[in-house]
This record gives structure tokens, C-alpha cells and sequence, in this order.
């Protein structure tokens, strides 16, 4: 083990106007500083040491990878609005200018894609549950209220309007009775996923405040509990040299000692990812406890857009003891236009990537998009009745019969997202639009 890797343990956030004092920020050529400043402004910017340090590397900038992963980038925000912004600081404007300017653009940008607010909040005994989201039958989400934050920002985040500081954008809760009831009410639900944010950003005592209820007798239909996190790829120290690194990991064995399945759901996005000591480490400390870890990740252009990035992650997951899980489609929003890949080149990275593994890597299914009905495996394309057409399938849905029945869209070489897509064979409706 590299020791002098794991000195490096006190975790530091860089936010903002705190990137100006990391030794690497002169590395980063001056338009591209700029656009650090500008496009900050909009979506939110958070690095750390260990990004910055162990991750970045800094003689490839700015095409490297984990780079672009969390540093604004120029192309994030359309010519008109970064020049609009650029101009206001260049100008020296007042900052409820430059505000104003960043809360129009910021509205333009689809924060809230597949209904988020307003279709999968449920309703018990007559008022929405605040925290969490019911959408597919057997799972619940739940946004514990101090897991908001992540150790870093993805770039490309869906979730970016909860980092912004506006209250109306973001879901969150404690593990309170009334959602622990509404659990008990529902025997139907097997799975509950804690997501965010990053309920990785929690200390052991925050996270047990939100696992140990979900650990009482009442709730035997749980089967599953599942943690979204990126804080194996932001933060490993988290399960090895944190002051309370060896609680948490008691707090999985209890989970799993409680019958239940620990699902670990490590968002991965790039094989740079798992090159670290540090990360083996903390992959091996958290298999110990009989937790799982399954990985997925979007697939995002100037980021993992090359089969042998997946091919790569995939293969070294496997070696790791993780599971290959899902492979996402980029959601409509926020700077979806630097990001976003056509569908037919999703699913061509998907399947290069795919048979260049191993059956045990194989488990993963994509390319995948979470859509308003349901999430959307882009399976292929076929010529049928002599239309090329786009073959589509439920891997979840909001009625849980529209799974696995294959639907057709019309084939379209452009489309990036669900929305884009057109009924094949000259009818005006899908067939769940019922
Ligand atoms: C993806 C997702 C789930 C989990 O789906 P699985 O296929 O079981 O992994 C649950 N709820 C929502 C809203 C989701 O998007
Ligand atoms: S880890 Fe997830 S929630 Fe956090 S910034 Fe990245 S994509 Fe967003």
C-alpha cells in the first residue's frame, strides 16, 4: 500500500473562487479559467484535494477526463448566455445583475426533467410525503435532508438545481415516523434507495439516524437497502482513514447481519477512477462487510464517450468485485448540449463495450434512459415492414405491465433523448400513451 497517498485524509472542499489558490489552477489555460469563472456562476462547481490531485491529470487539460468531469466547462453554457455573463463580469456589473442574468438562464435549462417535483412524491393520509419518491412499485427513493451535497460535482449532474441554494429545487428529509409508516403501510415496497446528493457526505451518526429505522422488525418486507454514491470515485477516504471510517463500516455489517441486502450503487464514471490505492482499499473494506457494490454511470461526451472506457470499467469493476449495473443516457437538462450523445452512437458504444467483456461483466444493461414513464433500454435498431426503426424497451415503468414488451420508435440518427422520439409505422401514440 502507498502510504504516502493515504496522508493525504483531511478532505477539502474547492469551491468556487477557492480553485484560484490550488497550485494546478495556472495549469489551466486563461480561456478556460475564464470559463471556470463564467460557467460557475450557473451550474455549481465543488472539487477536492483528491480530485485535484490524484485523479486530474493536469498535463492533458483541458481533454482530461476527470477534468471535464468536474470543472466547468465553456461549452456548458450556449454562446449567447456565456457571453452575456462574461460581458456583465468583464463590465465589472453590479452582482444583482450578474444574478438576474443567471437566474434567467438557469430557468431556461429544464431543471426539473421527467417530473420530477410534481409526479413521484406520494400522497399519505392526504399530504405528499416531503423526501421521498415512490415511482416504481418495489423501490422508494429517499433523499436523507443531510445528504444533499456530494464530496464533488459532477459536471453533467441531473441534480444540479439542488446545489444552487433555491429551496423550491430540492427534495429532502429526515428518516421521519411518518415516512417509516407510510414504509409499513406498503408491503409491496422491497427496496428503499437512499440517494441525493451523496448520502456518502454523512457522518456515521447521520447515516445510522437514517438506516437503523429501516432496520426495525415492522419492516421485514424490505429486502434491500441501496445507497447512491460517488463517494468511492470522490472520496474513498470516507471508508478507510475518516475518523469514523471503521463506524460506518460496522453500520453496513449491521445492515447486512439484519437479513437484509446491502446494496452499495458506486457511481463510476471513468476507469481513472479505480486507479488509486486508496480506492482498492476502501472497495475491499466495504466487500468485507457483505455489502455489494453495482456500478453505473451516464454515458457523457467528452467524458466516457469511447467503448474502451466502458470496456475498461467494466473489466476493472469485475477484478474489484463489483457489478456492472446500469449504463444511463445523459438527462434533458442543464448542459445537456456539450454533453449529450445520440442514441444510436449510445447504443453503439454500449454493445462495442459490451462484447469486448467477459459474460461476469454482462450484467450491465444499457444504454438506459430514465424518462418520464419509465426507465427506456435503447436495445437496437431493426428494419421492419421496410422502416428502420428504433427497438425500445421498459426496464422499469410506472405501470409495472409495460415491462419487458418491446415498442418501436421511428429511427432518427439525431435523437439524444426519449422525448425526441416519434411511434414507428405511421401511429400517433406509444402504446402505454394509452
Ligand atoms: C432507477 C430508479 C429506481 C431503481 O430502479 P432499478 O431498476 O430497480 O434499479 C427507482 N426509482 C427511480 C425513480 C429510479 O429512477
Ligand atoms: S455524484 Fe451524483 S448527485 Fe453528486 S454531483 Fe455527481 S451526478 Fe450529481
Amino acid at each position: 500500500m502507498n502510504n504516502e497517498q493515504f496522508r493525504l485524509k483531511k478532505y477539502k472542499p474547492i469551491i468556487g473562487g477557492k480553485v484560484r489558490e490550488i497550485s494546478q489552477w495556472e495549469k489551466i489555460p486563461a480561456d478556460a479559467r475564464e470559463a471556470v469563472n463564467v460557467v460557475s456562476l450557473v451550474f455549481p462547481f465543488r472539487t477536492n484535494n483528491y480530485v485535484v490531485r490524484e485523479l486530474i491529470d493536469w498535463e492533458n487539460i483541458p481533454e482530461d477526463p476527470i477534468y471535464q468531469l468536474t470543472f466547468p466547462q465553456r461549452g456548458m453554457l450556449g454562446e449567447d448566455n456565456f457571453n452575456a455573463i462574461r460581458d456583465l463580469l468583464r463590465a465589472g456589473a453590479d452582482k444583482s445583475e450578474v444574478d438576474e442574468c443567471v437566474s434567467r438562464i438557469r430557468s431556461e435549462l429544464n431543471p426539473h426533467p421527467a417530473g420530477q417535483l410534481s409526479h413521484n412524491v406520494p400522497i399519505y393520509h392526504g399530504t405528499p410525503l416531503e423526501g421521498i419518491q415512490h415511482k416504481y412499485r418495489e423501490t422508494v427513493l429517499f433523499f436523507p435532508s443531510r445528504g444533499q451535497t456530494c464530496h464533488a460535482y459532477c459536471s453533467y449532474c441531473f441534480r444540479w438545481p439542488q446545489f444552487i441554494g433555491k429551496t423550491q429545487y430540492k427534495f429532502k428529509a429526515k428518516m421521519s415516523s411518518r415516512i417509516v409508516r407510510y414504509l409499513k403501510s406498503d408491503t409491496g415496497i422491497r427496496d428503499v434507495l437512499m440517494t441525493g446528493g451523496d448520502p456518502m457526505v454523512m457522518n456515521s451518526r447521520g447515516l445510522s439516524s437514517c438506516l437503523e429505522p429501516l432496520l426495525d422488525e415492522s419492516l421485514e418486507h424490505l429486502r434491500t437497502i441501496r445507497i447512491g454514491t460517488k463517494s468511492l470515485a470522490y472520496w474513498p477516504y470516507k471508508y478507510v482513514t475518516e475518523p469514523d471510517a471503521d463506524e460506518v463500516i460496522r453500520l453496513f455489517e449491521k445492515v447486512v447481519k439484519s437479513g437484509r441486502h446491502l446494496a452499495i450503487m458506486a457511481h463510476f464514471s471513468h476507469p481513472a477512477e479505480l486507479k488509486t490505492d486508496i480506492v482498492k482499499e476502501a472497495i475491499r473494506r466495504i466487500r468485507n462487510t457483505g455489502a455489494e457494490i453495482r456500478m453505473q454511470a451516464p454515458l457523457i461526451r467528452h467524458i466516457n464517450d469511447k467503448a474502451e472506457n466502458w470496456r475498461d470499467l467494466w473489466t476493472e469493476g469485475v477484478r474489484l468485485g463489483m457489478v456492472p449495473y446500469y449504463m444511463f443516457i445523459e438527462r434533458d437538462t442543464g448542459a445537456r448540449e456539450y454533453f449529450e450523445i445520440p442514441l444510436i452512437r449510445a447504443h453503439q458504444i454500449f454493445t462495442e463495450a459490451y462484447k469486448s467483456v467477459s459474460g461476469l461483466a454482462r450484467t450491465v444493461r444499457g444504454p438506459s434512459m430514465s424518462a418520464f414513464p419509465g426507465k427506456v433500454l435503447v436495445s437496437g435498431t431493426a428494419e421492419i415492414a421496410g422502416e428502420k426503426v428504433f427497438v425500445l424497451q421498459f426496464l422499469q415503468a410506472r405501470d409495472p405491465d409495460w415491462v419487458g414488451r418491446p415498442f418501436f420508435a421511428r429511427f432518427d440518427p439525431s435523437a439524444c433523448w426519449f422525448d425526441a422520439l416519434r411511434p414507428a409505422f405511421g401511429e400517433d401514440k406509444f402504446f402505454f400513451e394509452d
